[in-house]
C-alpha cells in the first residue's frame, strides 16, 4: 500500500480523497493555486504545494507543476479526482513514467474512450447495444445525410473528443441538418481542437441510466449498479438516484452482466463508468468514463462501499477480493449537486459564504468544502457542495431530502437549493417519472 499520495484536484473532491487516504493511513499532498491557498483541502492535507496562479490551466492544469510536487514531498501515486486531468490519457501516462502511479485505468484505456468513436465501435465488438447512428466518423455533409435517411430524423451530431455536452447539435429535419452539421465542427474544434463528429439517432424520452464498475488488475471486473442521472440542464447533471426508479433487480443483473463481460474481456483496471440512454426497455451504450464520476456518493450509499478506498487499493495492486455476488444493495440513495447559482437564471455567483450550516442526522451526507467565511472564487465550477441522504424507500428518500433541504443554510452567496426543493416537490419526480427533457420543461415553467 501506499504511504503518500498526492490529490491532484480541488474543492469537494480533493476532501473526499484525503478523507479515503487517512482511513487507511496515509499521508497526503495537496496542491493548490493562488486562489486556493485557504480552502479546506489545503487545511486538512498533510503538506500543501503551491502550483500557480489562478487559472486552471496555469494551476490544476499544469503537469510540470503537479509532477514537481510529487517529486518534492515524495509522493508515491496521484489521484486526479475528477475533471481537470483525470481523464488526460498524456498525463497518466506521463504519471507513470516518473516511476509514480496514475490511481485509474491505463492510459490506453483513457485515450481509447476519450474518442467517443473508438468507444462506440469497441463496446459494439464487445457485445454492448449501441444508440443507432453512423459507423464511426463522418466525413463531409453527403455521409451526415445518408445516415440521417437511414436512422430517421431527429439527429444528433456529436463531437468524438466530446464532453460536458459541447459541440453537440440536433437536427430535426434535413433543413436543419446543414446547420447543425457546422456548429458541432465549429464548436467541437473550438472546445477540443478536434473537430471530428459523428451521428446518433436523437432519442425523445430517453433516461440517462449509468453503470459504476471496478476492476482489479488481473481481470477480476464487478459493477454497483446504476445511477439515474436523467434530471439535466444543458446536459450538465443536476440530481442523481440510485437505483433508477425505471429499473428493476433483473434487468439491472442483464445490462450488469454484459458490461462486466466487456470491461473483463477488455482488461480493463479501476473504476469506470458505462453511460446509457435508456428507452422502450432498451439500453443504448453513449459513452465511458474513464475516471470516479462526481455521482459516486449514491452508490457507495446504496452497495456501501467506499468507492475511493477501492480505487486506492485497486491501484496499489490489490485484489478486488470479491465477486459479483458480493454485491449487495440497500434502500435508496438522492444526490443534489449545489452549485453557486442563482436559481431562476443559473448564472454563477461566486462570493463569501456568510454563515454555512451542513444539514446533518440520519442518512445525511455533505461532500462540500465550504465553511463559514470561505470566499467562493470566481475560477472553477460551480458546484460547492453535493447533499446525499439515504434511505430505506424512495419516498423516505424524497421526505429526507427536503427536510436537509429545509435545514442547509448558505448565506451570502445565491445557490440552486430553492430549485431543487421545488424539484423534490413536483408530482411528476416524485412518481419517478421523468426523462433527460424533463428539467428544461421543469424549469422553464413558472414557478
Ligand atoms: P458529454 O460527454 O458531452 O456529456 P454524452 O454523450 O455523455 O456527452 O451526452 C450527454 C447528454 O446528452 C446525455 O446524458 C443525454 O442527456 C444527451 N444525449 C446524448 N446523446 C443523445 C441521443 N442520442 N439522444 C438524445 N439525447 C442524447
Amino acid at each position: 500500500m501506499f504511504s503518500k499520495i498526492l490529490i491532484a484536484n480541488r474543492g469537494e473532491i480533493a476532501l473526499r480523497v484525503l478523507r479515503a487516504c487517512r482511513e487507511l493511513g496515509i499521508k497526503t499532498v495537496a496542491v493548490h493555486s493562488t486562489a486556493d491557498a485557504d480552502a479546506m483541502h489545503v487545511r486538512l492535507a498533510d503538506e500543501a504545494v503551491c502550483i500557480g496562479p489562478p487559472a486552471s490551466r496555469d494551476s490544476y492544469l499544469n503537469v510540470a507543476a503537479i509532477l514537481s510536487a510529487a517529486t518534492i514531498t515524495g509522493a508515491e501515486a496521484i489521484h486526479p479526482g475528477y475533471g481537470f486531468l483525470s481523464e488526460n490519457a498524456d498525463f497518466a501516462e506521463t504519471v507513470e513514467a516518473h516511476g509514480l502511479v496514475f490511481i485509474g485505468p491505463t492510459a490506453q484505456h483513457i485515450r481509447m474512450m476519450g474518442d467517443k468513436i473508438t468507444a462506440k465501435t469497441t463496446m459494439l465488438a464487445l457485445g454492448v447495444p449501441l444508440v443507432p447512428g453512423s459507423d464511426g466518423e463522418l466525413h463531409n455533409l453527403d455521409e451526415a445525410r445518408e445516415v440521417a435517411e437511414r436512422v430517421g430524423y431527429p439527429v444528433l451530431i456529436k463531437a468524438a473528443a466530446g464532453g460536458g455536452g459541447r459541440g453537440m447539435k440536433v437536427a430535426h429535419s434535413a433543413d436543419e441538418l446543414a446547420e447543425a452539421w457546422d456548429m458541432a465542427r465549429t464548436e467541437a474544434r473550438a472546445a477540443f481542437g478536434n473537430d471530428a463528429v459523428y451521428m446518433e439517432k436523437y432519442m425523445d424520452r430517453p433516461r440517462h441510466i449509468e453503470l459504476q464498475v471496478l476492476g482489479d488488475n488481473y481481470g477480476n471486473v464487478v459493477h454497483f449498479g446504476e445511477r439515474d442521472c436523467s434530471l439535466q440542464r444543458r446536459h450538465q447533471k443536476l440530481l442523481e438516484e440510485a437505483g433508477s426508479p425505471a429499473i428493476d433487480p433483473e434487468q439491472r443483473d442483464t445490462i450488469g452482466r454484459t458490461a462486466t463481460e466487456a470491461l473483463s474481456r477488455m482488461g480493463y483496471r479501476n473504476a469506470g463508468t458505462l453511460e446509457f440512454l435508456y428507452q422502450d426497455g432498451q439500453f443504448c451504450f453513449i459513452e465511458m468514463n474513464t475516471r470516479l464520476q462526481v455521482e459516486h456518493p449514491v452508490t457507495e450509499m446504496v452497495c456501501d462501499v467506499d468507492l475511493v478506498r477501492e480505487q486506492i487499493r485497486l491501484a496499489a495492486g490489490e485484489k478486488l477480493g470479491y465477486t459479483q455476488e458480493d454485491v449487495t444493495f440497500s434502500g435508496h440513495a438522492i444526490e443534489c449537486r449545489i452549485n453557486a447559482e442563482d436559481p431562476a437564471t443559473f448564472a454563477p455567483c461566486p462570493g463569501t459564504v456568510a454563515v454555512y450550516h451542513p444539514p446533518g442526522g440520519l442518512g445525511v451526507r455533505v461532500d462540500s468544502a465550504l465553511y463559514t467565511g470561505y470566499r467562493v472564487p470566481p475560477f472553477y465550477d460551480s458546484m460547492i457542495a453535493k447533499l446525499i441522504v439515504h434511505a430505506p424507500t424512495r419516498e423516505q428518500a424524497i421526505a429526507r431530502m427536503q427536510r436537509a433541504l429545509d435545514e442547509f443554510v448558505v448565506e451570502g452567496i445565491k445557490t440552486v437549493i430553492p430549485l431543487h426543493r421545488d424539484i423534490l416537490e413536483d408530482p411528476g419526480f416524485q412518481k419517478g417519472d421523468y426523462t433527460i427533457h424533463w428539467l428544461e420543461q421543469f424549469t422553464a415553467r413558472p414557478r
